[in-house]
């Protein structure tokens, strides 16, 4: 009853366009819910690579790779990972995971990983943020697809940026010797499904994956709520 009131004094707004919702929306207004660039990168025949996929095909085996999203300047994904990242909107984060879980679900893929597990923040910025945005969306995909989830899996040991100015090869060696592994026995042998925000090179990713790989993961595949 409270929650009614409230949202009748102060009318939510939609996290992708800021329009006023009508009643029974939540997070996201089915306008956009409707207008969305959705990659259907899950409809993708398993016998052969996605797009996504491609950006490791050398570099680190990647089981699947998805993306709800296509990220796209100044529109509604832009909007939505702002919000998420920097208008402390974690429970955003969770709704993406929990829309993005069940479509998963659908198409049957909780069968084909063990774990679910976010890259990490540097324990800096999670204490000033207050929530690591990939962690929400994790939190929120492996609740949908009813599997486990370990926030702490992988370590980041130095706060860096991997979205500097420089060369792929420099943000490589940047990002190489930033992620491990505390616990092995959390990972070893299972297939590991890595989670972020967006996907742009996908060094951050390809990073943690080799991470999880050397500890004993079984198999890594991909998902995150954008990719570029
Ligand atoms: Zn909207």
């Amino acid at each position: 009853m409270f929650d009614d009131l409230l949202s009748l004094l102060f009318p939510r707004s939609c996290y992708a366009c800021d329009g006023a919702m009508a009643r029974g929306e939540s997070y996201i207004c089915t306008n956009c819910s409707v207008k969305l660039p959705y990659t259907e990168a899950h409809l993708q025949e398993a016998t052969e690579l996605n797009p996504l996929q491609r950006r490791f095909w050398g570099k680190v085996p990647v089981r699947f790779a998805f993306a709800y999203l296509h990220f796209m300047p100044k529109g509604r994904v832009q909007r939505l990972l702002h919000k998420l990242k920097y208008k402390g909107a974690h429970e955003l984060g969770e709704h993406l995971g929990q829309r993005y879980g069940s479509l998963l679900s659908d198409h049957r893929y909780p069968a084909q990983f063990d774990l679910v597990v976010p890259v990490p923040l540097h324990h800096s910025k999670l204490r000033r943020r207050g929530y690591n945005q990939a962690d929400s969306f994790a939190k929120g995909l492996a609740e949908a697809m009813q599997l486990p989830h370990q926030s702490t899996a992988l370590h980041r040991a130095v706060a860096t940026s991997t979205q500097t100015s420089k060369s792929r090869f420099d943000r490589w060696q940047n990002v190489e010797q930033v992620f491990r592994v505390p616990k092995p026995e959390l990972v070893h042998g299972k297939r590991v499904l890595l989670v972020d925000d967006v996907m742009t090179t996908g060094a951050t990713l390809e990073a943690c994956a080799v991470a999880l790989l050397a500890a004993g993961a079984a198999e890594v595949s991909v998902a995150t709520i954008a990719a570029a």
